[in-house]
């Protein structure tokens, strides 16, 4: 049983409402679930929409500043920075006029979820980054892009993280893919998961024991990749605060 699981029910309580939905006809029902924009950019778009629906969120695939503004009545309540390429993600927000915008809104406190690529830009500091590269930030953190390696060294892993509802009888099965990990993180910075052996641990020491989730306030962050799969935790979670905050 996950927290977001009454949302999903017909006609139980949905955000403090209690009315049995079989009173309204179903075009007239209001959709009193949050809101989430997912930046549909670049990178994995569809899988995050999918997984957010499945924790109980609308789902947003959210193009333009004016989205985020709400100017063409797509308000979103919290936003997803999908995995991708951080370089070619900083660019399109910085040629789409977004950027700003997107930093303005988490300076503002809307919880915002990167994983992959999305926690590179979420990063206030980045090794290995491209000369240049546009970042969002807010995360007080220092990320390493590509820690894992390449595309070949992509593994996938069951991680133990509590607070993402995963124990040691139901870990959560993270994927990496081209993954960067935390190399340290400021005090306000909750580590929500670290790696264990690291990808087949001898031949490549040094990938155990490392910072893969973070949490900062309103902003959650992810090395790997929970859109990819069934296993809806990270999004549950993520529901949940953006529901706290709206
Ligand atoms: N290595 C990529 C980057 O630097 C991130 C990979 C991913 O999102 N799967 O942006």
């Amino acid at each position: 049983m996950t927290g977001s699981e009454p949302a999903r029910r017909v006609g139980t309580s949905v955000m403090g409402q209690h009315t049995p939905r079989a009173l309204f006809p179903a075009a007239s029902l209001p959709d009193s679930r949050v809101s989430i924009g997912v930046l549909a950019l670049q990178g994995d778009v569809r899988e995050h929409c999918l997984a957010l629906e499945a924790a109980g969120a609308r789902a947003v695939a959210v193009r333009s500043a004016a989205q985020l503004a709400g100017a063409d009545g797509a308000r979103v309540d919290g936003l997803v920075l999908p995995g991708g390429e951080s370089t070619t993600m900083g660019k399109l927000l910085a040629s789409f006029g977004m950027l700003e915008p997107v930093r303005a809104l988490v300076r503002d406190g809307m919880a915002v979820y990167g994983s992959c690529a999305g926690m590179i830009m979420l990063a206030d500091r980045v090794q290995g980054a491209a000369s240049g590269q546009p970042l969002i930030g807010g995360i007080d953190m220092t990320v390493r892009r590509n820690a894992f390696g390449r595309q070949v060294d992509s593994y996938e892993e069951d991680l133990v993280a509590p607070t993402l509802g995963a124990n040691e009888e139901r870990p959560l099965r993270a994927v990496f893919i081209r993954a960067p990990w935390v190399e340290e993180v400021g005090e306000g910075v909750e580590v929500l998961a670290t790696t264990r052996s690291g990808r087949a641990g001898a031949d490549r020491p040094g990938t155990g024991g490392r910072i893969v989730a973070v949490r900062q306030g309103p902003l959650l962050a992810t090395s790997f990749h929970p859109e990819v799969g069934s296993d809806h935790r990270v999004h549950d979670v993520f529901v949940e605060m953006v529901r706290h905050r709206s």
